[in-house]
């Protein structure tokens, strides 16, 4: 089930979820052995480029994408943790919501993958990723999805 918020269609389920991510647990296990590399947006590419000031971290394959390492793992990979975390791309922050188009139509959806493992949280999954949502919908987006998803928690 879906409901409409911004022009967006959004998995009603998300807006129930207060999770987030178990790192302890997964040890960072989406950003390992993948291979394709995480899909990038130009103001990821922007952002990057200027704070390691280099190009050659990403490439092209249906779309620009970070650079693996021959194993599959990210190549910003530093053991489990992310050695850009600040400055990482919103696909990551987002993940395991995923942003797909179709039709000329957007969906954000709930897609974890088979080695996530979440723990409880008193705070929404879209506050957890509320950088990565506000940058590409606008500053209002997550705090009126929380409106909406304390409205529904009510009924
Ligand atoms: S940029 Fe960081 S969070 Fe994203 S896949 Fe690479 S290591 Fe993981
Ligand atoms: S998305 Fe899944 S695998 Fe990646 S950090 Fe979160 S729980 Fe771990």
């Amino acid at each position: 089930m879906f409901l409409i918020y911004k022009n967006t269609y959004i998995q009603k389920k998300i807006l129930s979820l207060k999770i987030e991510c178990d790192y302890n647990k997964c040890k960072g296990a989406c950003c390992k052995g993948e291979g394709l590399g995480t899909p990038l947006n130009l103001k990821d590419i922007e952002r990057i480029s200027e704070a390691t000031s280099k190009d050659s971290f990403y490439h092209y394959f249906r779309g620009p994408r970070l650079v693996c390492e021959k194993n599959g793992d990210c190549s910003f990979l530093n053991g489990d943790l992310c050695s850009i975390n600040d400055i990482k791309p919103d696909f990551c922050i987002l993940f395991p919501l995923q942003i797909e188009r179709k039709n000329g139509l957007e969906y954000i959806l709930f897609n974890p993958y088979e080695k996530c493992k979440f723990k409880d949280s008193d705070k929404f999954l879209i506050e957890h990723v509320s950088k990565a949502l506000n940058r590409l919908y606008g500053n209002d987006f997550v705090p009126g999805l929380i409106k909406l998803a304390g409205s529904l928690e009510n009924v």
